[in-house]
């Protein structure tokens, strides 16, 4: 029947109306800000840098040498309205597998311009960048309030475990894994490494000595 849809969506809208009135489950307003809403595992503002807080160079907790993100800047090409701006460092520092990696050494995000796509986070390979749920970010700053810098958008796994459990424990859980079969990888080459040295010891040893040494 031609406006069904409709039909049935306002009456479901009438039923949440007249619903509110005696049932809590159909009240889906608060009175913000005193009261506030449980944030939803999939809900998303803008993002934020994930660090380690084991710092992998060793030296303590410290946000810059925990950051995950290498500077590969794919996020900064694949934002939709250019709203990431990076600088690459031009040393190297150890990334969670030992790997000698680049870092930022700026990293800015201008939010006044983000609109929270999340291709950044989908692009980047490092797990490095995630959608923050802080929203309460209103200022009357209109030259630089909104433009974050990388240690504003510096935030510890631990938070990312609190905002998004369940992301939080699949991205882990890869990682770990990631760890294990570079680790495994890296104990065969060595042993590998090792047995040879070997051979090559043993094969020295066999070879006989020439004539004239042994007179
Ligand atoms: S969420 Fe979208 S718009 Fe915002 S920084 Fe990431 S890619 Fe750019
Ligand atoms: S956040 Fe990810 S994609 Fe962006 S520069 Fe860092 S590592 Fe690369």
């Amino acid at each position: 029947m031609l406006g069904e849809g409709i039909l049935k969506g306002l009456l479901e809208t009438a039923k949440n109306f007249a619903g509110s009135y005696v049932s809590k489950e159909r009240l889906t307003t608060v009175q913000y800000p005193e009261e506030r809403l449980a944030p939803i595992e999939n809900s998303r503002v803008f993002p934020f840098l994930v660090y380690d807080v084991e710092n992998r160079d060793g030296g303590g907790p410290d946000w810059e040498a925990g950051l995950r993100c290498t500077s590969c800047q794919i996020c900064e090409k694949e934002c939709p309205p250019k709203c990431i701006f990076i600088e690459k460092s031009k040393d190297k520092k150890l990334d969670y597998l030992g790997k000698a990696q680049f870092y930022p050494t700026r990293f800015d995000i201008d939010i006044s311009v983000c609109m929270s796509c999340q291709i950044c986070v989908e692009v980047c390979p490092f797990e490095s960048i995630k959608m923050d749920k802080h929203f309460e970010q209103s200022t009357d700053d209109r030259f630089g309030g909104l433009l974050l810098d990388r240690e504003q958008l510096a935030k510890p796994n631990e938070y990312y475990h609190q905002i998004h459990p369940i992301e939080a424990a699949e991205v882990d859980a890869r990682l770990a894994a990631a760890k294990a079969v570079f680790d495994a990888k890296a104990k065969a080459a060595a042993a590998a490494a090792a047995a040879k040295a070997a051979a090559a010891e043993v094969a020295a040893q066999a070879v006989p000595k020439p004539a004239s040494e042994g007179a």
